[in-house]
Order: C-alpha cells, then sequence, then structure tokens
C-alpha cells in the first residue's frame, strides 16, 4: 500500500514550484492526525462530498426556478460539477494542485441560499441593519460552524488552503476573524474564481438558447460568440443548417477560447513576475490568474449582455421576484416568533446568544428552493376556506 506521505510526494513533484503542496498547509483549526493513504486536501473534498450543504446544492437555483422550468437546465449541482471538472483541466495544465483545486471549486457554492442571487438579495435585505448576508461568508460559516458530522469539532475542519476559497472580497477586518492572514490568495484559488466565470459565461448561453429565452440572431452583436461561431463553421460549413448542434459546438468553442486564454495569460503573467514560490504567489502586488488584454472587454460585453437580456428577461425575473418577496415573507414569519423555529436552530438563540435574525437568516438560506416552496405554503401562503 502506498502511504499518505509517499502519495503526496509523488504526486506532488510534479507540480510547479508555485503551486501548494501538502507539507506547506497552513493546517487546520482543530489539529488532526491526517489519514493513512489520503492527501489532507483529498480529504478535504470527501468531507466536502458528504456534507448536507453539498446534496442540497441540486435542488438550489442557479438561473433558472428549477421547480418551475424543465429539468434539463443547469441547478447548483451541475453548475458547481462544471466549474470542477473545468478547473481541474486548468490545474492540471497550469502545473497546480489538482486535489486542492477540486476541493474549493466543489465547495465554491456552498453558502448559496434559495432562488439564486434574488434570494441572496432578498436575505441581504431582509439582514440590513443586522449584517447583512454574504454567500461567501455564509460558505465559510458553513464548513466551519454548522456541518455537524465528527465527534472531535464542529463543522468539516478544513484545511486553511480549501477554506481560503471564501476570501473573496472579504474585509481585512474579517479575514483576521475568521483566522486568514493578509496576503494574496494561493493560485489555485485564484484559478477556481475564473473557473466559476468560464462555466456560468458559457453554460447561460446554452441555458439561454435552449429554453428560447435568447434566440441566436440576439448574440450576434457578441465578439466572442461571433468568434466562436466562425471558428465552428469553419471546421463543420454542414452545421449551418442545425442550429441546435451549432450552439452547442460554439459554446464549447467558447470554453476553449475562454480556458486558452486563461492559461496563456496566467503563464504570461508568472514569467513576467519571475513568480517561482508560493510565497511570491502570497507576496505578489497583483493577481496572477487571468485573462488578457484583449479578450478582457469581450468578456465583459458577453457578461453585461447576459445580466440584461437573461438573468433580467421577464421569463426570468417573474419567477425570481415572486420568491423574492415570499423568501421575505417567510424570514418575517420567523423573526415574528422564534417559537417558530425547528428546535435545534431556536437553541442557538438561547444557548449560543446568536441574534435571532443571523439564527433565521442562517436557517432560510440553509433551505433548497423547494424547501422554501413547503415552508412558505405552509406558513404564509393563501388558507383554503374552511
Ligand atoms: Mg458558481
Amino acid at each position: 500500500m502506498r502511504e499518505r506521505a509517499d502519495l503526496e510526494r509523488h504526486l506532488e513533484t510534479a507540480l510547479a514550484p508555485y503551486a501548494v503542496r501538502s507539507a506547506d498547509s497552513r493546517g487546520r483549526r482543530v489539529a488532526e492526525d491526517e489519514p493513512p493513504y489520503r492527501g489532507r486536501f483529498q480529504r478535504d473534498r470527501d468531507r466536502i462530498v458528504h456534507s448536507t450543504a453539498f446534496r442540497r446544492l441540486e435542488y438550489k437555483t442557479q438561473v433558472f426556478v428549477s421547480v418551475l422550468e424543465d429539468d434539463h437546465y443547469r441547478n447548483r449541482l451541475t453548475h458547481t460539477l462544471e466549474v470542477t471538472q473545468i478547473a481541474r483541466t486548468l490545474a492540471r495544465t497550469l502545473g497546480l494542485n489538482e486535489d486542492l483545486v477540486e476541493a474549493l471549486a466543489l465547495a465554491h457554492d456552498l453558502g448559496h441560499g434559495p432562488f439564486g442571487h434574488s434570494g441572496e438579495d432578498a436575505l441581504n435585505e431582509a439582514m440590513r441593519g443586522h449584517g447583512g448576508f454574504n454567500h461567501n461568508l455564509q460558505g465559510l460559516r458553513i464548513v466551519d460552524l454548522f456541518e455537524r458530522r465528527y465527534a472531535e469539532f464542529p463543522g468539516l475542519n478544513l484545511t486553511y488552503e480549501t477554506r481560503e476559497g471564501f476570501t473573496k472580497n472579504l474585509s481585512a477586518e474579517s479575514r483576521a476573524k475568521f483566522g486568514f492572514l493578509n496576503d494574496r490568495p494561493s493560485l489555485e484559488v485564484q484559478l477556481v474564481g475564473h473557473a466559476d466565470e468560464i462555466a456560468y459565461d458559457t453554460h447561460d448561453i446554452e441555458d439561454a438558447l435552449v429554453s428560447r429565452t435568447l434566440e441566436e440572431s440576439d448574440l450576434e452583436s457578441l465578439a466572442l460568440w461571433r468568434q466562436a461561431v466562425a471558428e465552428v463553421l469553419n471546421e463543420h460549413a454542414e452545421l449551418k443548417s442545425d442550429h441546435r448542434l451549432r450552439w452547442r459546438s460554439a459554446v464549447r468553442r467558447l470554453i476553449r477560447i475562454l480556458a486558452g486564454d486563461l492559461i496563456a495569460e496566467t503563464e504570461r503573467r508568472l514569467s513576467a513576475q519571475k513568480i517561482g514560490t508560493l510565497a511570491e504567489v502570497r507576496s505578489c502586488a497583483q493577481e496572477l490568474v487571468g485573462f488578457g488584454a484583449e479578450l478582457r472587454p469581450k468578456k465583459v460585453e458577453l457578461e453585461r449582455f447576459l445580466r440584461a437580456r437573461f438573468y433580467y428577461h421577464p421569463r426570468v425575473r417573474e419567477h425570481a421576484e415572486l420568491w423574492q418577496g415570499r423568501l421575505k415573507q417567510l424570514f418575517a414569519y420567523y423573526v415574528d416568533d422564534s417559537a417558530r423555529l425547528p428546535d435545534d436552530h431556536r437553541r442557538r438563540v438561547e444557548a449560543e446568544g446568536a441574534t435571532l435574525h443571523r439564527v433565521v437568516c442562517d436557517y432560510v438560506a440553509g433551505m433548497t428552493d423547494r424547501y422554501a416552496e413547503r415552508r412558505w405554503s405552509e406558513h404564509c401562503g393563501e388558507q383554503p376556506v374552511a
């Protein structure tokens, strides 16, 4: 049997000098013996996949309100799996730690509440004056506190390097509060953020076209889409007459264009900044993983278009706004009387001195779309006439 230390050495000798190695880990919040035959970051990945929050991703909205639409659009779980496979491919190509990247990608959306970004806005509004709601911080609270599966510690007790995935846009004050140093995140963390963008920019186009929320002619104003379609037709002229296969081929080509640009630009920055160690990554003044100067404005154009024409499309907005309002009603229902909360949540107010607003927020944020619907119908929906 190959033991953990041998496995880690074996796998990690092939990594680039600036990748994160297990031996560099800043450790776990509670010290543990590492298992005999799994690396530290593999263990993090396993803990994430076995968590309750991970399973709930299946019933949380990405863009479409899942229960009201067909079953073949993305939900937060399938989005997470797409981000993970894109990120692993990029990590392997750049010589970064693929096990760590896998754990980071699988965890990256754990903190999202029900009903996508409109749900997040509803929670943030309900929490105004009470500390607000942010899905990254919520993800950290889930993996540090709320998953209860181990006798030895609360949460999943992940390594610093995996927890660091939730530090995007955190203030220096919040970083310190959650035990993070004030330096730049690893290349692995930077990479997963961009893999997330590649995944949603491209799969949202596909979902928009397949659902006929947008027509292909709507996309012709976008430089990146025109490039992808031209490349596809150059190789397969017969796709001129097969629009579905043309869309799907163009979406795949778009992933290739974005991923290829990210790899080339990241390598350029690493060499321009003469990065040779992880310490140099952490002290570098600029972000090292990124898209090139020529591609960036085209990507911004595409994202602006998706926001205006897809995320704010009446068909998407109608359901989103309906549930934004209902989520606020549900929130108010629990805040009105803490006795309405499930026992384990109510106990946090009594035993831990957590504020009622925060406990309600944690409860509602943990709900899947369909669970929130059931609770709303039960407590706030129109009552049948007796
Ligand atoms: Mg995501």
